[in-house]
């Protein structure tokens, strides 16, 4: 057994500790967090001068043919940095190139791909609707109709992150009338300025530079060569790019959890109260702990969920257990990491305050963690506790 990364990997965890240093400073994300919605163009491109969306690309298609593992290594460096820039590349790493790397026929590739990986096409996925994101199967309403060769598409979604911003919208849609939810879905690729396309935004307390938007498909019309994979198998296919998406997002609560424990530490040791740093106060030392272990709990159920990946072996109960250990871990250290500074914890000048907000995203988001519990207790065998 070895924990430990190769030479390669800790090369890759060099650079990208660079670059975030470099690039995503501390008052440069405070200052994309007041004022951007989508990380702004120049660095954007920074992002694509080094490589990050080549990363999971195959080589055939001028990609690195990267690993999970490889790829959450420099991923846990943005993740640390900004929850948001870490979301804004993650949707079209995750969403965009994976599905049509998993789904795509040979000239979608073709076509796709290498654009993907030189960084000319933002991509999002479009699942999620107002009826409800943990019953998904029973709340898709949006319908596609095949009419004359073309898609006629017409409902609803909501959350959808970085959609307004994106080149193509992977929006999932009923399509099927005579089969049971689960045979009814297809995934399509739709423009995003395609005429009948409206855009609303969702003011939230969490991720502030990378929104996620409602969007209203108003008999939005794509060409019929823009399904991605098999026609009503959709959401059976789909779970080759969903798991993945929960080792990303257990990556966030790791990357903020390391953030909020490492700021609160030196804090503690800096700050002075009754003749001396605060950080001899053993309850706060405990507080430190607590992080330092959740960290490292989350840290390794991560990476064993993105080492399973790669080997081909079923992962989808450690990537949920990940996900759910992650998110519950930087909630804590953003809110003990904001008790142990006191009123500054709250303040907008520290960064302790976007920990604590971009933690409540990831309790409920890719999948919440009641029905997290509910899955890893069904997989163990236990009666389904939804219908
Ligand atoms: C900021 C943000 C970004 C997002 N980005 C995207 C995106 O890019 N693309 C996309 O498609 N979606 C996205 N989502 C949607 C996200 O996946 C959903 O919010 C999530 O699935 C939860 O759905 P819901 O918000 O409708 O909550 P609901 O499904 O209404 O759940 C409400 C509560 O009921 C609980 N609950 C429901 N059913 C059960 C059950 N059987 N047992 C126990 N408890 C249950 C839930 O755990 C939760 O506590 C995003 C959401 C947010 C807020």
């Amino acid at each position: 057994m070895d924990f430990g990364f190769s030479k390669e990997q800790e090369m890759i965890r060099k650079e990208m500790a660079h670059f975030c240093k470099k690039e995503l400073n501390k008052e440069y994300v405070a200052w994309m967090d007041e004022n951007v919605d989508f990380p702004p163009p120049e660095l954007w491109q920074k992002f694509v001068d080094i490589g990050m969306f080549q990363y999971n690309i195959p080589r055939e298609y001028g990609g690195e043919g990267l690993g999970m593992v490889d790829g959450m290594i420099s991923y846990e460096e943005i993740c640390k940095a900004s929850m948001s820039v870490a979301l804004a590349v993650g949707t079209t790493i995750g969403f965009g190139t994976r599905f049509i790397a998993e789904m795509g026929t040979a000239a979608q590739k073709e076509k796709f791909l290498p654009l993907l990986g030189e960084g000319k096409l933002k991509m999002c996925m479009a699942l999620t609707e107002p009826a409800g994101g943990t019953d998904i199967l029973g709340s898709v309403a949006t319908f596609a109709e095949e009419k004359e060769g073309r898609w006629v598409i017409n409902g609803e979604k909501v959350f959808i992150t970085g959609a307004h911003a994106s080149d193509y919208m992977i929006t999932i849609c009923r399509t099927e009338t005579d089969a049971k939810p689960s045979q009814s879905l297809s995934v399509l690729l739709v423009p995003s300025d395609t005429k009948g396309i409206t855009i609303t935004r969702i003011p939230k307390i969490s991720c502030h530079h990378c929104d996620s938007v409602g969007i209203t498909f108003s008999n939005v019309e794509i060409p019929a060569e823009n399904l991605l994979g098999t026609r009503g198998n959709g959401w059976y296919e789909m779970l080759t790019v969903l798991n993945p998406e929960r080792i990303g997002c257990a990556m966030m609560g790791v990357g903020l959890m390391a953030a909020a424990y490492s700021d609160a530490f030196q804090y503690a040791q800096q700050r002075q109260a009754f003749g001396g740093p605060i950080s001899r106060f053993q309850i706060l030392q405990h507080y430190l702990a607590d992080m330092y272990i959740n960290l490292e709990n989350a840290r390794n159920l991560t990476y064993k969920a993105a080492w399973l990946c790669d080997q081909g072996q079923p992962y989808h109960l450690e990537a949920t257990m990940a996900k759910l250990v992650a998110s519950e871990g930087a909630l804590h250290a953003g809110r003990f990491g904001a008790e142990i500074m006191g009123g500054y914890g709250i303040c907008l000048e520290y960064p302790m305050q976007r920990y604590l907000r971009d933690t409540y995203q990831l309790q409920f988001s890719p999948i919440s963690n009641e029905m997290s519990k509910n899955m890893l207790m069904q997989f163990q065998g236990l009666p389904k506790s939804w219908s």
